[in-house]
């Protein structure tokens, strides 16, 4: 199986070289050359199996045969056993169409551990065989940094520094990243938003010298081997529901558009989806990208759900590639002219496409507060601000029951946003031992201007020799 970039302009990679590689040389993104197609058959015979299980089938048919199919099966089993409930991503019926899929049952309390704890498992697997070392630099809007320091630390052949913007993240998601003792890990707060650290990100890939001294990584969702574990939950959810006999919606809340997309990759995959509703907060560029076509930059506000405030969300380059037929050239054009002029005007026929299956939302704050409120008083769950965000916009883009299941995906332990919850519902959600265990721990934080000069020399002073 070969991985190309969204631009066309960079070398075909296996599976391997994809995960280690993140970015791809010449910006684009990667995706598999085919995706893996499952027929009815395989996809019904994932019910009742463990979850663990059912990633090593899913992983296995994108890596390939470049990694053992034994191997695959204990480091997926290793990563799953870490999540404190036996499903994995339960699911939490809310009425009778409506459920919640709860992703974070993982050691930092975010669906990011999802994909974050089976890659760390893969990078140390394949830089052994290797006897490769690498500098794995990640972007964090609050919750992959935690969970990429919770996968990371302590790997020998591993440094990671993440970046996340100040003042712009919960307390609870900075200390997942800062009370850490790992000698291998660097936590750095920079003077700028989400935006800021990941346009760093894809600058220090751009500078190819740098890259290869320090041996250059990343693990944000611009890493497809994120998306590949993230098919796996739709998969498993929509099984649940009667999957493949009859079609599963979905809600997701938005920011970089990684989780949508993957969700999106499992309908290719042959899943047989309903609609994926796209629910952003009022960092709307997707929603208003799959209005009007235009997918246009803005300013970044801060909100409740600071997951997701991102105006540039870089997976929808994937999803502009798939949608315009894989036309490397024209998706190239588009997304240099995005990074000249901040905008992309999509062509009708591929405007059409997004369409097909996806819907977009647009939820204000107030409508945010009021459904954590009101989803607490309708049924008895506490829900974090992000999770929120996706019930709301579910009920804006599908007002009335469609006959299908509607599966909300519960992004977020609402005890990671305790502020935000209890300003909505007047109940505070309760601390959970993983934020307890890091309450009264000192915090190692650097500091480096949003430049990217600075953060160059950062991290070319802490990367393996
Ligand atoms: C990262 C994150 C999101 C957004 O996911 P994307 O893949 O960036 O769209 C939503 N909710 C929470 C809690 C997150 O951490």
């Amino acid at each position: 199986m070969k991985y190309l970039s969204t631009r066309g302009d960079a070398p075909p990679l296996g599976f391997v070289d994809t995960l280690l590689a993140g970015l791809a040389p010449d910006g684009g993104l990667y995706c598999p050359e085919t995706w893996p197609r499952l027929t009815a058959a395989e996809i019904a015979a994932f019910a009742g199996r463990p979850y663990a299980k059912v990633a090593a089938d899913i992983l296995g048919r994108f890596a390939g045969g470049e990694i053992g199919r034994d191997d695959l099966e204990r480091l997926c089993a290793e990563a799953y056993a870490s999540f404190d409930h036996p499903a994995v991503t339960p699911l939490v019926q809310l009425a009778p169409d409506r459920f919640l899929l709860e992703l974070f049952h993982g050691p930092t309390l975010a669906f990011k551990d999802l994909a974050m704890q089976i890659l760390g498992r893969l990078y140390a697997h394949v830089l052994a065989a290797r006897d490769r070392t690498m500098t794995i630099v990640c972007a964090t809007s609050g919750d992959t940094g935690g969970a990429a320091v919770e996968a990371f630390a302590g790997l020998a052949a591993v440094r990671i520094v993440v970046l996340f913007p100040e003042g712009r993240i919960s307390e609870v998601q900075r200390r997942f990243m800062t009370t850490t003792s790992a000698a291998n890990v660097r936590s750095v707060a920079v003077a700028g938003d989400f935006d800021d650290c990941q346009a760093i990100l894809k600058s220090l890939f751009q500078d190819e010298a740098f890259a290869a001294a320090v041996g250059l990584s990343a693990v944000n969702s611009i890493n497809f081997a994120r998306i590949a574990a993230q098919t796996v939950y739709y998969f498993t959810a929509a099984v649940a529901l009667g999957a493949p006999g009859r079609a599963v919606d979905f809600a997701v809340p938005t920011g970089n558009f990684g989780d949508a997309f993957a969700g999106y990759a499992a309908r290719l995959m042959g899943l047989p989806l309903g609609r994926i509703i796209v629910a952003t907060n009022v960092n709307d560029i997707v929603a208003r990208a799959l209005a009007t076509g235009d997918y246009r930059r803005g300013q970044a506000t801060a909100t409740q759900s600071p997951a997701m405030d991102i105006q540039v969300a870089s997976n929808f380059e994937r999803l502009f590639f798939e949608c315009a037929d894989r036309d490397a050239a024209a998706t190239a054009a588009a997304f240099r002219a995005f990074a000249a002029e901040g905008r992309v005007r999509t062509p009708p026929p591929v405007l059409a496409a997004m369409r097909e299956g996806l819907t977009g939302a647009a939820v204000s704050e107030a409508e945010t507060a009021r459904t954590i409120a009101a989803t607490l008083r309708d049924t008895g769950q506490l829900i974090d601000p992000h999770t929120a965000v996706a019930v709301a916009g579910a009920a804006q883009a599908r007002p009335q029951a469609t006959g299908a299941p509607l599966v909300i995906v519960s992004t977020a332990h609402p005890a990671k946003f305790p502020e935000a919850v209890a300003e909505a519902s007047g109940t505070v959600p309760p601390t959970p031992a993983a934020v307890r265990a890091r309450a009264g721990v000192p915090e190692r934080i650097d500091r480096l201007p949003a430049e990217v000069d600075a953060v160059k020399a950062y991290v070319r002073a802490f990367a393996r020799p």
